[in-house]
């Protein structure tokens, strides 16, 4: 692109923007939507020129506050790609120390990042991704006593954690508080991902009413790289359909990947009006 044509791309970018925005609902006088920098116009314009993205869509991300649950292998894809994408506040939630074992493939850790606490090495690589956002790193684990204080006030939660009992207490924690929740999981080569609008569509524990007593953990089952990549990627993907509403999400059921043969299956589930987390109980 010369120089020429790169200036009209952009300002044609900005006068779409300045379109949207006087498109949009008038917003309160005291708090008009900010403004795209040409900086944001430049840095985020590979997803702006998308029809299905556009300005309206980039405004909402920048504005949201979003809660990542865990620094590991999905919380890497996924915090990576939602601050590439520029939400505006991001929070990453993990109280464990970078091992040598986690390197292959959480992406946010780098081999002098071993013994670092994994919140502080993802939100120093996040802020050097885009410097123009906020990042929180919280060094605290997730549980049933913390969850409802931790989701209170985010746009939305993205839990890529590796235990039932935290799912669990987030998916709890969201539905009370309504705020809409990715959920995710990874092993061996397959994984699961599920969209979840508390009190719209099935939660966690509509589809997954009771724990699993013997499944498999990460560290005796092992896991692949680019599997817990392409979960976590499409963890990241579901987010921002919830942000913005582009696309419809995987919700009232969920999606089932098996990366060894390459097949997905949409899996249904259904809200349960006996369900002790979304239902009418
Ligand atoms: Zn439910």
């Amino acid at each position: 692109m010369t120089d020429n044509s790169r200036r009209g791309f952009f300002r044609e970018l900005a006068s779409v923007v300045a379109s949207a925005r006087e498109a949009a609902t008038e917003p309160e006088p005291e708090a008009p939507p900010p403004d795209l920098t040409d900086a944001e116009i430049e840095r985020y314009s590979r997803q702006l020129v998308l029809p299905e993205w556009g300005a309206a869509a980039q405004l909402a991300v920048n504005e949201a506050s979003v809660l990542v649950i865990g620094a590991g292998a999905l919380g890497a894809p996924v915090a990576l790609y939602l601050a590439g994408a520029g939400v505006g506040r991001i929070g990453i939630l993990d109280d464990d120390a970078v091992e040598l074992s986690n390197l292959h493939r959480q992406l946010l850790h780098f081999t002098p990042d071993v013994g670092v606490a994994k919140a502080e090495s993802a939100a120093a690589k996040l802020r050097y991704l885009n410097p123009d956002i906020v990042v929180e790193p919280y060094q605290v684990h997730a549980d049933a006593e913390n969850a409802a204080a931790l989701v209170e006030g985010q746009d939305l939660v993205v839990d890529c954690s590796d235990s039932f009992a935290t799912r669990y207490a987030v998916n709890a924690a969201c539905c009370a508080a309504r705020v809409p929740l990715v959920e995710a999981g990874v092993l061996g080569m397959s994984g699961l991902v599920m969209s979840i609008k508390p009190g719209r569509t099935a939660c966690y524990r509509c589809a997954f009413p009771v724990e699993p007593l013997d499944a498999p953990r990460c560290a005796d089952a092992g896991v692949l790289g680019p599997a817990a990549g392409v979960i976590g990627s499409l963890q990241a993907l579901e987010a921002l359909k919830l942000l913005t509403g582009v696309a419809p999400p995987i919700a009232d059921g969920f999606l089932q990947v098996d990366l060894a043969t390459a097949e997905f299956l949409r899996v249904h589930a259904s809200r349960r009006a006996d369900c002790p987390d979304c239902g009418d109980v």
